[in-house]
């Protein structure tokens, strides 16, 4: 239409959009539904698949047509994409590809000579299969499409549990497993439960301190790590107008630490002037005009669960260790650190930067607090990383001088512009092995291992320009709002509170450098894919189910406390291999299944009894015994079982090992859904239940022919000689007909092959 923008101007000839074609579309569900709309409904109506599907918060399942796809490398590693002639008619989903977490923390140079024929690979399918690719060095996957690709009221889908970073330009953006986005990719519609809705209502106006983190680290309190688990988080308010689109951005890529399926804003000015900065007015100027009652809630709209904030009195906050949403108000973390006389209150290292915090505004203001300090002569204590989240914000940073304020006055590091320290690939050298110490960083996860793999490593988050101060303090019993820091001639120091500008003042520097349009027509290209590469290796198909109704199973582990995705797949020196499922799985001095998991039946890690020996093992060597013994396996896990990143091959590892399901209660939205995708039951058992499983028992999952949605199956627990009848435990699914599908077929890849011939 005469109203449609281009998403990219990036792509003069790619996909456009219409607030006029997206007003109509969720106007007709309104009609139909006949009341007020939050603005995540409008969002979702109007990129339903069928318009006249149900819509039931937190019972329906829709239906969704993306705009936008973007896989993260290791996601895209080892799929054989479907090709091009097997999609659908309405083409291919716009797809762009960043390699944001391939690069280790030095430089690209090194990255390119490790990852030549990954690289060589990801480049040669996205000549291929038309995707725009985003060479290493661009920068991190979020903050490429936010500065790129976001608009307001869009709807996308990315690989990685923090795409809802789009959240800061007002886009519904759905983290995804790697299986999702090759069905998207190929044309398929997403499917996802009709998430509930939380509205969370911001007064007053950040000041001091206090920065956007903070709102979202305040929220992890009050909702933990699973409290908005298929929840949209909408935020709404007068508050939200005095945020940055950038600080939006923050709050919407931490959304991902509560559970949330995604976070939405309505349309503000600074979205606009963001827009408008980085070449995009004609999106600012519709959102203006034709967009006005399509990008904000209606009056009078319902909320499953309500929250308010008041930005005016929100203290900054320090969240950890190991999890996020162990929250602490600035002026009680000395207090609580006393509490806990386990935690190091030396701070090791401090770390800024990440696809969480890299806005101008984060080292503007943390750089001016950098500048205080120099003026009275101190320098950080302890070593202190800058990770830019991309080389836009990289090199506007250097022209303005303010990288130099990092590098020069406070002697810092400058890592690549690439997750490097957030996801273990910190070239640390100044810790062994299991050596207690603390870390604060502005990044969004702190399970244990994540950043350094040292699970002596005990890792706070914060806002970047705490981060920054603390970095001169060098211990949480120093709160830089109140503390004085020693001066060599005898006086003291105090910080004043940071200041800085929301925008660079001469723009944002517009590199190109590093993108690689997709081609129009890729039929001549060939996958650059070594056979006998370690790195890379295309999917076998698994086999599937075997048509029987009752299942014999081992019980591999129970699961003790936290199990979050790093548990099960750690990432640090083996993140190499997760586009080789058996190197990662099984390579020997490699294993990497479960490895971090504490085993409930000796709170061990890495060490449980094989039930056919009876000898204590590792836990692959264990589980590839089970398998290839020919034995089915099952994990059980505790609560919110699975949390954390979108890692696919933490469900792909133990599926290829021979794992049947996964027993929890309750599991992370993004971890179920990969589990159905490979072909693994999940499924929910109740509290009690759980605590009935000891482990000796003979296991056996029953009623698997009759599944179907809403059916049950059975646990039984008996005897050695299972001639006993048992316990009989009832567990739940969440299953739909399609994804039951993929279990018997084996995953959901055997039934796109199946569909495709691909
Ligand atoms: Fe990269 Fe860390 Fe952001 Fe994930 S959370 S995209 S690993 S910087």
């Amino acid at each position: 239409t005469s109203n449609s923008f281009h998403i990219s101007p990036l792509e003069p000839h790619g996909t456009t959009e219409s607030y006029v074609n997206l007003t109509r579309r969720a106007r007709a569900v309104q009609d139909r539904v006949r009341r007020p709309l939050t603005l995540a409904e409008k969002i979702l109506y109007a990129h339903l698949a069928k318009p006249d599907q149900e819509l039931e918060r937190g019972k329906s399942h829709l239906s969704l047509l993306p705009k936008m796809q973007m896989p993260n490398s290791p996601s895209f590693n080892s799929y054989p994409l479907p090709s091009r002639t097997s999609a659908s008619p309405r083409q291919y989903t716009r797809t762009t590809l960043s390699l944001h977490d391939t690069v280790p923390q030095r430089i690209w140079t090194e990255a390119e000579r490790v990852n030549k024929e990954v690289y060589a690979f990801l480049k040669s399918a996205s000549d291929k299969y038309g995707i725009a690719y985003w060479k290493p060095g661009a920068g991190i996957l979020h903050q490429i499409i936010f500065e790129r690709y976001a608009y307001p009221g869009g709807f996308m889908i990315g690989t990685d549990s923090h795409t809802p970073n789009a959240a800061g330009l007002g886009m519904l953006a759905i983290g995804c497993g790697g299986m999702e986005g090759v069905d998207v990719m190929a044309g398929a519609a997403y499917e996802v439960m009709h998430p509930k809705i939380i509205g969370v209502h911001l007064k007053g106006k950040l000041n001091g301190w206090a920065s956007a983190k903070d709102v979202i680290l305040k929220l992890a309190s009050i909702l933990t790590v699973k409290g908005a688990t298929s929840h949209i988080i909408e935020y709404h308010g007068t508050g939200v107008a005095s945020l940055s689109a950038t600080g939006m951005a923050t709050i919407g890529n931490m959304g991902a630490e509560v559970g949330a399926t995604s976070s939405v804003f309505p349309y503000t000015p600074s979205m606009g002037e963001y827009l408008r900065l980085t070449g995009r007015e004609g999106i600012a100027k519709a959102a203006e005009g034709e967009g006005e009652w399509y990008l904000k809630s209606d009056e009078g709209v319902e909320y499953d669960r309500h929250i308010e904030i008041d930005l005016s009195t929100l203290e900054p906050h320090v969240n950890g260790p190991f999890t996020p949403d162990l929250s602490h108000a600035i002026s009680q973390l000395s207090r609580n650190t006393s509490a806990n006389p386990s935690w190091p209150s030396d701070l090791s290292a401090a770390l800024i930067g990440s696809c969480t915090n890299s806005s101008y505004e984060d080292f503007h203001r943390s750089a001016s607090l950098i500048k205080q300090a120099s003026s009275a002569g101190l320098k950080p204590k302890i070593p202190f990383l800058v990770a830019p989240g991309s080389e836009e914000i990289r090199a506007t940073l250097e022209r303005d001088g303010i990288l130099d304020v990092f590098t020069e006055e406070a002697g810092g590091k400058l890592l690549a512009n690439a997750c490097g320290a957030c996801v273990g690939q910190w070239e640390r050298d100044d810790m062994v092995q299991g050596e207690k110490n603390s870390i604060v960083s502005s990044f969004n996860r702190n399970f244990s291992g994540r950043q350094d793999g040292n699970r002596g490593t005990h890792s706070f988050v914060s806002n970047p320009e705490i981060v920054t101060a603390m970095a001169y303090g060098a211990s949480l019993h120093f709160n830089p709002l109140t503390d004085n820091l020693p001066l060599p001639n005898g006086e003291t120091f105090r910080f004043s509170p940071p200041t800085g500008d929301v925008w660079p003042q001469g723009g944002y520097e517009r590199t190109l450098e590093h993108y690689q349009a997709p081609r129009d027509d890729g039929s001549d290209v060939e996958l650059e894919l070594n056979p006998k590469s370690e790195r890379i290796q295309l999917i076998r198909a698994f086999a599937g189910w075997n048509g029987k109704d009752r299942q014999e199973v081992e019980m591999l582990v129970k699961v003790k406390g936290k199990c979050t995705t790093d548990h099960i797949s750690a990432a640090g020196p083996w993140y190499k291999y997760r586009g080789h499922l058996e190197n990662i799985s099984g390579k020997p001095s490699q294993e990497n299944l479960l490895i971090g998991a504490v085993n409930a039946e000796n709170d061990k890690v890495n060490l449980v009894r094989n039930r056919m020996t009876g000898e204590y093992d590792t836990v692959p060597s264990v589980a590839k015994s089970y398998r290839d013994a020919g034995r089915k396996w099952i994990i059980i896990g505790g609560d919110n079982y699975g949390e954390g990143s979108s890692r696919e091959v933490a469900a792909m590892s133990p599926r290829y090992m021979g794992c049947f399901a996964v027993i929890a209660k309750s599991m992370a939205r993004l971890h179920e859904t990969n589990l159905k995708k490979q072909g693994v039951l999940p499924l929910f058992i109740d509290a009690a239940d759980h605590e009935k499983i000891q482990g000796s028992e003979t296991m056996e999952i029953q009623n698997i022919a009759g599944l179907q949605p809403g059916s049950q199956l059975t646990l039984r627990l008996c005897g050695k000689d299972r001639s006993t009848e048992g316990i009989r435990i009832p567990l739940r699914h969440s299953m739909t007909a399609r994804e039951i599908g993929w279990f018997k077929a084996g995953s959901a890849l055997n039934v796109l092959r199946n569909s495709t011939g691909a």
